[in-house]
């Protein structure tokens, strides 16, 4: 979901969401699941269950243990049914009407739905809405939804469903929970991800990452295929493909950066790919060093790799400190700056007279890199060369990651060596994009038929972004919220 308010230049936002089916603690084992997931947002939380009669909802600001770690709150989520959702907002509109699922009482009854993904026709569908007497409570892209199947002229919650998905743009992993059923959905190109689990005693449970189910012990069952939609009621699980079929685009950076290295996504574990891109990038740039050091967390798996591949010692040159969050949701420059000091230090005796290779997952504005190879030349390196496992960041997401729009991505500016003397470094490689392929067991990257959803490394988006070409949104949105 994203702010179709759009108050500043990051508009999209990542998300988590978990849904859980005939279980006893179901708010419970939701919060767990959120707790699991908490790396796809920390901004705001939520959870709805249903106990066969009445909804019952908890959000709040903040992380999932803030909100979820009191007994008294859970209990005042009963019922064997839940959804829950994780906000990684970068607006500055942190509101709690903003915080999912969202919730509405239709004349079929209750329905709860969380979002994880940006839709890109929301501004349009919004004025749209809004023209014909909506209201709407929120300034996500999310609450389309609630809209769209509120005058939906279909008879089913299911229908109406179909219908609002059929008008959207956009990516959508989505979870929505009814008084007879729970129902998970994936775009047509099934850009963001979304799995099935199992939970002992017939319940089921749907998240956005594998890692949701290992805390609560659900078995895998399997991913939700792009444009299926799953329907878990008391006659078990169905599916549905209502769209046309499409050549999948599944969202290459969630195996780069977003996705968490325990998961397993569309089939492969998340770390061992990135192990493999690591190895990757070493066979295409490696250069004469003496240790691989990663920038932690983010770069450890493809520092493996490579240094597996090159055969230079690995070591923790760089010391991540875990109480402050992470420096890329601070609202500022200046404390972004200060951010990456307070998050990272140098691991001294590691660094010292040694030719240092730094790896990490990507550059985006180009902050952490500037910081992190001056802090290692000031511990005494004697040679910085930065690795990076993704091709050039040189586009913004319109699809659901958070990216600042495309002036502020130093890719998009710069070429390589020019990138290089701005964040100070000896040298700077990024994995080629057919590099980034193999490494996830495809052949080269083919033009005409991508396997991944790549467009934030080659401007290739699949999927039509009409809201992008409005360049008076905000005007529009705020007009709306006057309304
Ligand atoms: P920057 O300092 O702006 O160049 O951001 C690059 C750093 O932010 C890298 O170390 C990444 O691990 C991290 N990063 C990249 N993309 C994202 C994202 N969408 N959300 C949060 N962190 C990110």
């Amino acid at each position: 979901m994203s702010d179709t308010a759009g108050h500043d230049d990051r508009l999209h936002e990542e998300c988590g969401v978990v849904g859980v089916w005939n279980n006893a603690d179901a708010a419970a084992v939701a919060a767990l699941g959120l707790h699991a997931l908490q790396h796809r947002g920390q901004e705001a939380t939520g959870i709805v269950s249903f106990d066969g009669t009445r909804f019952h909802s908890h959000r709040g600001l903040g992380l999932v243990g803030d909100n979820f770690s009191d007994a008294r709150v859970i209990a005042a989520l009963p019922g064997s049914r839940a959804v829950g959702h994780n906000r990684y907002a970068t607006t500055g509109d942190t509101v709690l009407r903003n915080v999912q699922p969202l919730y509405a009482d239709f004349e079929f009854g209750g329905l709860a739905v969380a979002h994880n993904g940006n839709l890109t026709n929301a501004t349009a569908l919004r004025r749209a809405l809004v023209r014909r007497g909506c209201l709407f409570q929120s300034t996500t892209d999310s609450e389309v939804f609630i809209h769209l199947i509120a005058i939906s002229l279909y008879a089913t919650v299911l229908d109406r469903l179909i219908d609002a998905l059929k008008q959207v743009m956009g990516a959508y992993s989505l979870i929505a929970l009814t008084d007879s059923a729970l129902i998970g959905a994936r775009d047509p190109l099934g850009v963001r991800p979304l799995i099935i689990g199992r939970l002992d005693g017939g319940g089921f449970v749907l998240a956005s990452e594998t890692c949701a189910l290992d805390i609560v012990g659900a078995e895998f069952v399997r991913d939700v295929e792009p444009g299926e939609i799953v329907v878990i009621d008391g006659n078990g699980l169905s599916s549905l493909r209502p769209f046309a079929r499409s050549r999948p685009r599944f969202c290459v950076f969630e195996y780069i950066y977003f996705a968490r290295p325990d998961s397993v996504v569309e089939g492969t574990p998340v770390y061992e790919a990135r192990k493999r891109i690591g190895a990757e990038l070493a066979r295409e740039s490696h250069v004469a060093a003496d240790v691989i050091v990663p920038v932690p967390d983010s770069g450890v798996p493809a520092a493996m790799g490579y240094a597996g591949e090159c055969g230079v010692p690995f070591e923790l040159g760089i010391i991540r400190n875990h109480y402050v969050g992470r420096t890329f949701i601070e609202p500022t420059d200046h404390i972004r700056n200060l951010g990456v000091k307070l998050k990272h230090s140098a691991n001294r005796p590691m660094l010292e007279g040694r030719r240092v290779v730094l790896v990490d997952d990507s550059i985006v504005r180009g902050t952490t890199s500037r910081k992190i190879v001056e802090m290692v030349r000031q511990a005494g390196a004697a040679e910085v060369h930065m690795r990076i496992s993704s091709p050039p960041t040189t586009h913004s997401c319109f699809y659901g990651i958070d990216t600042p729009e495309r002036g502020k991505l130093l890719a998009a500016r710069h070429s390589v060596e020019e990138m290089a003397a701005l964040i100070g470094a000896d040298s700077l490689s990024f994995i080629s994009i057919d590099g980034l392929y193999r490494a996830l067991r495809q052949d080269a990257r083919d033009a005409a038929a991508p396997h991944f959803c790549d467009a934030c490394f080659t401007g290739d988006y699949p999927i039509p972004v009409p809201d992008a070409s409005h360049n008076d949104n905000r005007q529009l949105s705020l007009l709306s919220e006057l309304r």
